[in-house]
């Protein structure tokens, strides 16, 4: 955890230099970590870490949970008014909604984004709405911080604490240009527990120039994970936007299922696809049906209808990577694009 805050520290690029010359340790930033919280994740060990270290940072540092509604949820970032948010990409695009409608009450000088990919139209609609800078990052739970983003917005790996290897479907080396199936990573900075050509399952392009930035650490495009928010509806009738990462999240750790698709029907019905068969199905089946349902109460849904299709071979897209939360299709008029 030293080594991946110390990258964190000494590489990311900021677009305010003068105020970090004079505050490095940021003691003068509010800080919201908006992600799943109170469990044993990476981001959040991470937080508490830095927390415990230095105790001046506690006022200034906060772990928002994603997991309660979205109105609570707001409630808490309103009260609290970060200068900084370290957050995923749906979040941010949720809280660019929020601005637009009127109901944020502060305004963030930086948005961090990691853990999902964040698309060049969220990106900008984020960074006009919020009047903020978007600052992305590239990390997985097995390494915390693969990539940073330097001040040409290129993403460099850090090469001198990992390897990270694109390669195809049949695990063969992919050439420097040319987008990989998936991707091995060697940490080489965890020695309690090696992780050894871990295939992370992200598509990632290495390109060969070297970046204008002076950085000779290689630079990469990432298409990783680009689960779907979805617009339900709350129980006032109005429409309410559910992250996916909430909703992966709890079914992981309250419903304990990993392999499995959620397809959104319409704003009041989801389709969950479990890989399972047969007796050994019903268990899990219960524990996703009443999981799901207490969460929609929790985030202020109206009731849900929730179906289960099992035995179904979970589809996965191009790159391998299964998207695992599937919005509703849009219904566009015929001359909208
Ligand atoms: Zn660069």
């Amino acid at each position: 955890m030293a080594v991946y805050d110390a990258l964190e520290a000494l590489r990311h690029s900021t677009p305010r230099p003068l105020q970090r010359w004079f505050d490095p340790l940021m003691l003068a930033e509010r800080i919201a970590f908006v992600g799943a919280t109170g469990g044993h994740f990476a981001s959040m060990v991470s937080m508490q870490r830095l927390r415990q270290l230095n105790p001046v940072m506690t006022q200034n540092l906060r772990c928002i949970s994603i997991l309660q509604s979205s109105s609570a949820l707001l409630d808490e970032l309103n009260a609290f008014a970060p200068t900084v948010i370290a957050t995923y990409p749906s979040v941010a695009a949720l809280l660019a909604d929020v601005a637009t409608q009127g109901l944020l009450h502060f305004a963030p000088r930086e948005i961090w984004t990691g853990g999902e990919t964040v698309s060049l139209a969220v990106r900008r609609r984020v960074e006009q709405v919020l009047g903020c800078s978007v600052h992305n990052s590239y990390g997985a739970s097995e390494f915390m911080s693969i990539g940073w983003e330097c001040s040409h917005r290129h993403l460099h790996v850090n090469t001198d604490w990992l390897i990270l290897e694109p390669v195809d479907q049949q695990g063969r080396a992919v050439p420097a240009g040319q987008p990989s199936f998936s991707t091995l990573l060697t940490n080489l900075a965890n020695h309690v527990q090696p992780l050894i050509r871990y295939d992370l399952g992200d598509q990632v392009t290495m390109h060969p120039e070297c970046c204008e930035c002076g950085s000779t650490l290689p630079v990469i495009e990432v298409q990783g994970r680009s689960d779907d928010s979805l617009v339900m509806v709350g129980r006032d009738g109005q429409p309410l936007t559910v992250l996916p990462l909430a909703l992966t999240t709890v079914l992981e750790e309250e419903a304990r299922v990993f392999d499995f698709q959620l397809r959104q029907q319409s704003k009041q019905s989801l389709v969950l696809r479990l890989d399972l068969h047969g007796a050994e199905a019903a268990p899990a089946v219960a524990r996703c049906r009443s999981t799901l349902e207490k969460f929609a109460l929790m985030q202020g849904l109206a009731p849900i209808r929730v179906t289960v299709e099992l035995g179904h071979a979970i589809p996965r897209g191009h790159s391998g990577k299964l998207q695992r939360v599937v919005a509703q299709p849009r219904r566009t008029g015929r001359w909208c694009r």
